[in-house]
C-alpha cells in the first residue's frame, strides 16, 4: 500500500513537470505566431502605401476591438487609417480553433498520471525485489553459498537448490547460467577429443613410414620414394588440419579479427573461378555474374576462403567431368553467391549436421574424398561473422546447391 502511494506521488510529480513544460512550450508557440502575424500585417499595410509616402509613426486607437483603428501617420502630416477588425475577423476563427486544441492538449495531459504509473510499474517491481533481497537475513545467503559450492560446471546434472522460496528467482537465473556454462564446456571437451582423434591418424601414418624407412629405406630405393611422398602428403594434411583447428579456436575465443574493406562480390567469385579452372581440370566450371554491382563490406581474405570451401567441396563430392556452377546475384536488399554441383548430394536428415565440427556424412566416410569435416564449420563461422545466411538445397545423386546471402544496410 505504502509502495503504491509512493509510486502515485512520483507519477504525479513527473506528470506535473511534464505538464508545466508543455504549457510553456505552447505559450511560446502562441507568442511566435502572434509576432509573425503582426509583422505580416505591418508589411502588407506598408505595401499598400503610395510610392513616395514615408511613415513617421504607427498608432492603434479606438474603444473595443471592433473599433480599433490602425493609423499610419505620414511625414507630410496626412494619415491613413485602417479598421483592424476587417483583418481580425478572418484571423479570429483560426485562433479560436488553435486555442481549443491547445486547451484540450493541456487538459488531457493533466490526467496522464495513471499512464505514467503503469509505465513505472516494472521499475517499481524491480526496486521492490531489490529491497526484499537486501532485507533477507544472512542465513539465506549462507544456504545459497553452500548450494553454489556443491555444483561444478563439469557435473552436468547438478543444479543449485536451497529449497528457500525467497531465493527461488536467483536460483533459476543461476541454474540457467550454469546450464550454459556446462553446455559450452561439453562442446569444448568434444572439440578437443575430436581434434586429438583426427590428429592421431596422420601421426600414426607418419610413424609407420618412419619405421619402414628405418628398417628398409636405406637399401630399397622404391621404399624410400614411397615413404618420402607419403610423409610429404601426411605432413601437409596435418598442417592444414592444425590451421583449421587454430582458426576455429581463435573464433571461439573472439581472437579472429575481421579486416573489413569495401569490395564487389563478383570480383571475389571471378578470382575463385579462375583459380578453380586452373587447378582442377577434371570438372567443368561455369560462372554467372550479375550485371549489377554486388557491393559487400567485409574481410576479403576470409570471404574468399569461404567461397573456396564451398567450391572445393563441390569438386570433392561430384564425379569427374561434371559441371559446377558459380553465380553472384544482387538485389535492392541483398547480395548473394551460389555454388551448385551435380554430385553425390546429401541425405535430408544429414543436412542439418553438415556445419557441425568434424561431421562427415556417411556416404562421404566410405568414399574416396579426403576431408576433416571442418571446412563447412569454418565457412559458416565466416558467413555468420558477416551477418550472412546459408541455404542448402540437396538431393542424393542429383546434386547440392549452397546459397549464401548478405543483407545490405
Ligand atoms: P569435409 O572435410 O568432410 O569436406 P566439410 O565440413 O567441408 O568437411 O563438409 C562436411 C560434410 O558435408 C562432408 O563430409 C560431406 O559429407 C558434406 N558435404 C559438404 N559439401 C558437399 C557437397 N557439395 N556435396 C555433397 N556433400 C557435401
Amino acid at each position: 500500500m505504502r509502495e503504491n502511494q509512493k509510486m502515485s506521488s512520483i507519477a504525479r510529480s513527473i506528470n506535473f513537470s511534464f505538464w508545466r513544460k508543455r504549457l510553456t512550450l505552447l505559450l511560446c508557440v502562441d507568442m511566435l505566431l502572434f509576432v509573425m502575424v503582426a509583422i505580416t500585417f505591418a508589411y502588407w499595410r506598408g505595401q499598400l502605401l503610395p510610392e513616395d509616402a514615408i511613415v513617421k509613426k504607427i498608432e492603434i486607437t479606438g474603444d473595443g476591438y471592433r473599433n480599433w483603428e490602425y493609423i499610419q501617420l505620414l511625414e507630410d502630416g496626412s494619415y491613413i487609417s485602417y479598421k483592424l477588425y476587417e483583418f481580425l475577423k478572418y484571423l479570429v476563427p483560426s485562433f479560436l480553433v488553435l486555442l481549443a486544441f491547445e486547451f484540450i492538449d493541456i487538459f488531457s495531459a493533466m490526467f496522464n498520471t495513471a499512464e505514467i504509473r503503469r509505465r513505472l510499474k516494472p521499475l517499481n517491481d524491480l526496486a521492490t525485489k531489490a529491497e526484499q533481497i537486501s532485507s533477507l537475513d544472512a542465513s539465506h545467503f549462507e544456504n545459497l553459498r553452500e548450494a553454489i559450492s556443491q555444483v561444478s560446471p563439469s557435473q552436468t546434472d547438478l543444479r543449485i537448490s536451497t529449497g528457500d522460496k525467497d531465493l527461488q528467482s536467483i536460483e533459476v537465473a543461476l541454474n540457467n547460467l550454469l546450464a550454459r556454462i556446462q553446455e559450452s564446456q561439453k562442446q569444448q571437451n568434444r572439440f578437443i577429443s575430436d581434434a586429438s582423434h583426427e590428429l592421431r591418424t596422420p601421426i600414426a601414418v607418419i610413424q609407420g613410414y618412419v619405421n619402414m624407412l628405418d628398417r628398409w629405406g636405406k637399401d630399397d630405393e622404391s621404399v624410400l620414394e614411397e615413404s618420402i611422398e607419403a610423409l610429404k602428403n601426411e605432413s601437409e594434411h596435418m598442417k592444414e588440419l592444425v590451421e583449421q583447428l587454430l582458426f576455429l579456436a581463435r573464433g571461439d575465443s573472439g581472437r579472429n579479427t575481421l579486416k573489413k574493406t569495401q569490395m564487389d562480390l563478383r570480383d571475389l567469385m571471378q578470382e575463385v573461378y579462375d583459380e578453380s579452372v586452373m587447378i582442377d581440370e577434371k570438372h567443368t566450371y561455369k560462372l554467372e555474374l550479375d550485371d549489377k554491382e554486388a557491393p559487400l563490406f567485409g574481410d576479403l581474405a576470409m570471404l574468399k576462403q569461404s567461397i573456396r570451401i564451398f567450391v572445393q567441396n563441390a569438386a570433392k563430392y561430384s564425379p569427374e567431368k561434371n559441371t559446377i556452377r558459380l553465380a553472384v546475384k544482387a538485389t535492392e536488399t541483398s547480395v548473394s553467391y551460389m555454388v551448385q554441383d551435380e554430385g553425390i548430394g546429401i541425405v535430408e536428415e544429414q543436412i542439418s549436421h553438415i556445419f557441425e565440427r568434424f561431421y562427415r556424412a556417411d556416404e562421404t566416410r566410405g568414399g574416396s574424398a579426403e576431408g576433416s569435416g571442418l571446412g563447412l564449420s569454418i565457412a559458416k563461422w565466416i558467413v555468420d561473422a558477416h551477418d550472412g545466411t546459408i541455404d542448402v538445397l540437396s538431393r542424393p545423386d542429383i546434386g547440392t546447391r549452397f546459397t549464401i546471402t548478405f543483407h545490405r544496410g
